[in-house]
């Protein structure tokens, strides 16, 4: 058990620098913010695109959002008029229609139950639209059963009467792939039926068309020019990673990077991820931290 020990030790300390360092990023985007500089680098309003995964109390989970800093997340989110929908995403970057200000677009990946039983009803109380990225292998199942889904979670993947519900909702659901697979080491014709299957199976269950995909675990080493070519072959129009950073019209539609929300943090650092004072971490994202991150600290 000293092994276990040492390895909960290693994790907490990891997860308490990891939140320091966000923090100083923030403060320091604060500080350059209020002396006036930064402003000029900016073009157009920015759109970030934030990243959920589930819902809960698990501690030192950073990818488990408590029920009461998502509530409290939303209520800011409606109160500054600043989600929009997918559409608008889609309508912002073919440049048919430009964003007022900066926007902030709300995506859940993997599916899971807690999205449903806890995300949803604070979702609808405060009329917020989102994404949900679902791994079409495992909708109705245990991912205990597949060991070899690559995330680790002890909740059930939603069934399709879930998503079903979350569709009326105003909750666009869309592909997470077929399974839970890096696409940046697989053939093209893995690619293809990652792909391919996923968005078939979604629209004949969901009766509409499926056009955005999030990239699994979505580092640079998991999507390629390669992947990008399937993507577009097979009728999507919008490709999310899990590289940090804002969005801005004129970027390529397939390779969007998003805004990681942790659990643990309260809603100033929302509020600073929501308006940018965290895209300085796009460095820290791209060059340092990868080498020190636990495999499924990638995952998205
Ligand atoms: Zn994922």
């Amino acid at each position: 058990m000293q092994s276990n020990h040492a390895a909960t030790t290693v994790g907490e300390l990891r997860w308490y620098v990891k939140k320091a360092a966000r923090r100083a990023v923030s403060g320091m985007s604060a500080i350059v913010r209020s002396l006036g500089a930064g402003r000029s680098s900016s073009s157009g309003c920015a759109l970030r695109a934030l990243t959920y995964h589930r819902f809960g109390d698990l501690r030192h989970d950073p990818f488990c959002v408590s029920a009461e800093a998502f509530e409290e997340q939303m209520a800011w989110l409606a109160e500054s008029r600043s989600a929009v929908s997918l559409d608008r995403v889609q309508d912002h970057l073919s440049g048919t229609a430009g964003l007022d200000h900066d926007s902030v677009l709300v995506t859940i990946d993997d599916g899971y139950r807690s999205v449903h039983d806890t995300a949803l009803p604070i979702l609808k109380r405060h009329g917020i639209p989102a994404v949900l990225f679902v791994t079409v292998q495992g909708i109705g199942s245990d991912p205990s059963n597949q060991p070899d889904s690559g995330i680790v979670a002890d909740e059930r993947y939603l069934t399709w009467d879930e998503l079903a519900g979350l569709e009326a909702a105003g909750v666009s659901v869309q592909s997470h792939a077929w399974t839970h697979s890096s696409l940046g080491r697989m053939s093209a014709a893995k690619v293809q039926e990652e792909a391919a299957r996923s968005r078939e199976i979604l629209e004949s269950r969901l009766g509409r068309a499926v056009t955005a995909f999030a990239y699994p675990f979505g580092t640079r080493a998991d999507y390629t020019a390669a992947t990008r070519e399937v993507l577009d072959r097979c009728g999507y129009t919008l490709a999310f990673t899990s590289q940090h950073g804002a969005i801005r019209s004129g970027d390529d539609p397939l390779s969007l990077p998003r805004v990681k929300v942790e659990g643990g943090e309260g809603i100033r650092m929302f509020r600073s991820l929501a308006q940018g004072g965290l895209d300085g971490w796009a460095f820290v994202d791209r060059t340092l931290w990868r080498l020190q991150a636990a495999p499924h600290e990638a995952d998205a």
